[in-house]
């Protein structure tokens, strides 16, 4: 790692030894990043790095509400305003148990080269809570997501910062966000994405993250194979709405998609995932992935989900959450024969697991550029919704699918170009990087 990257990373581990998420996606960004800062001393000279790796801004906040026995319930809720260099903060809303600083700050360290990747005038942030949906009923579920927005309306705002889905926040939660938000703010302003189609949404958004992911693995494959989904064995783990249009994608394009999972367990369709029995039991029913069973009794259930990567098959698709493939699992993969990973979910692979993919010439589409599809169809919503026009699923799909090649061709060219061909975790950052680099190099020192 250059000396300039390794001392700012050195800070950061002092600052905050217990930021391990946020630790883990630093070092992986600034060791890659090592190649175009010796290319650009003047950065150091300007404390761009130190700079970069420290949020603009963080907010928490205390969420109070009433669950159905009219208990009081406490949350803590937060929104890490993290770069604003290249256009208003963006990035999605996490409902889940395990969130904490570290994982908002590490996705919203991501986010900001992501979103630069998408070519689009948008900056990196990130919020959440560790709240539990897990049970709750929807009124809880209403009542919570009132309470959140009653504390983060006023940081936000369709030039400001302007958040979405993540996990555990999906249409329906965007919905009671966005209306308490308009009642708050008195206006029907774009401060959140992944709307409905009937108050503002775009058409395409929920299908964009796990399209998207597979248009990116499509064009890899293609370009450094000559190779394609078509009667491709695929496993992906999740089934939330990254791993459900992942798989409709791969399916469409001809693969057979064998398995999914959730945080139980993992089901085994050697026959080929019946999709339409997923989105009855996780999207209609929001019940447990065991469930398939009961439709399909020729496939297999298995507890636990990291099982899963025992599986043989050509393509995988990590699409549920961080640090899901370590070393262990990468080469488990790799002896059953893997030769395209993608990841639609953020950093599911370990630092080790996919320094071995690279170096075993599996083909790596890193998360950032290859789950970029979804915030890039956020930025197109914004758009569409300042325009107060709106586009066809067909139009959009089209430029989500233009978008993807291109952030593609993006990563490997920056990956020629500093002598790492093949490398697209180091092309994704460099090409991420460099765009948000110049922009806080213009505005001097801020
Ligand atoms: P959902 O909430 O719709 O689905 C998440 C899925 O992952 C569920 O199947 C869930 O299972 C599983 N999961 C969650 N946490 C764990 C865990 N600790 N261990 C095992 N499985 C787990 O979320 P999304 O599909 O929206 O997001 C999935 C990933 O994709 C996340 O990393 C997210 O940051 C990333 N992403 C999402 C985008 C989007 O547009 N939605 C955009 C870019 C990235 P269970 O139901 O049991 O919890």
């Amino acid at each position: 790692m250059n000396r300039y990257a390794s001392s700012v990373l050195n800070t950061l581990k002092k600052k905050y030894p217990e930021q391990k998420e946020f630790l883990q996606a630093a070092t992986e960004i600034l060791d890659s990043l090592s190649l175009v800062l010796d290319k650009h001393p003047e950065y150091e000279n300007k404390g761009l790095l130190e700079r970069f790796v420290e949020p603009e801004r963080i907010i928490t906040f205390r969420v109070a509400w009433t669950d159905d026995a009219g208990k009081v319930q406490v949350n803590t809720g937060y929104r890490v305003q993290f770069n604003s260099a290249i256009g208003p903060y963006k990035g999605g809303l996490r409902f889940h148990p395990s969130v904490n600083l570290s994982i908002i700050k590490f996705l919203g360290l991501e986010q900001i080269l992501k979103n630069s990747l998408t070519g689009l005038p948008i900056g990196g942030a990130k919020g959440g809570s560790d709240f539990d949906p897990k049970g709750k009923s929807d009124t809880e579920i209403m009542r919570f997501c009132h309470a959140f927005m009653r504390m983060l309306w006023r940081h936000i705002g369709p030039d400001t910062d302007v958040p979405a889905g993540d996990i555990g926040v999906g249409g329906r939660e965007i919905g009671y966000l966005f209306g308490y938000y308009k009642s708050l703010v008195n206006a029907h302003l774009g401060a959140l994405t992944g709307r409905g189609t009937s108050y503002g949404g775009s058409l395409g958004r929920t299908e964009a993250t796990g399209y998207g992911l597979v248009y990116f693995v499509e064009e890899m494959l293609n370009t450094a194979k000559k190779d394609s989904f078509k009667d491709k064995t695929v496993v992906i783990s999740g089934s939330g709405n990254v791993a459900i249009y992942a798989t409709q994608k791969a399916q469409q394009l001809g693969a057979k998609v064998v398995a999914l999972s959730d945080s139980n367990g993992y089901i085994y369709d050697p026959n080929g995932i019946n999709l339409k029995v997923i989105q009855q039991i996780k999207e209609v029913e929001r019940k447990r992935i065991k469930e398939y069973l009961n439709y399909v009794p020729t496939a297999e259930y298995h507890e636990g989900c990291r099982g899963i990567w025992n599986i043989k098959c050509d393509i995988a698709l990590p699409c549920a959450t961080q640090n899901e493939i370590d070393e262990s699992d990468a080469r488990k993969l790799i002896a059953n024969g893997v030769i395209a990973v993608g990841e639609g979910a953020n950093m599911p692979s370990t630092i080790e697991a996919a320094n071995l993919f690279v170096s075993n010439g599996v083909l790596f589409a890193p998360a950032k550029a290859a789950n970029a599809g979804g915030v890039a169809t956020s930025a197109l919503e914004m758009a569409q919704a300042s325009q107060r026009i709106f586009w066809t699923f067909e139009e959009v799909d089209k430029k989500l699918h233009s978008i993807m090649v291109d952030i593609f061709h993006n990563c490997e060219k920056a990956a020629n170009e500093y002598g790492m061909p093949g490398n697209y975790i180091v092309g994704a950052n460099i090409a991420g990087f460099e765009k948000v680099a110049n922009a806080m190099m213009a505005y001097g020192v801020l």
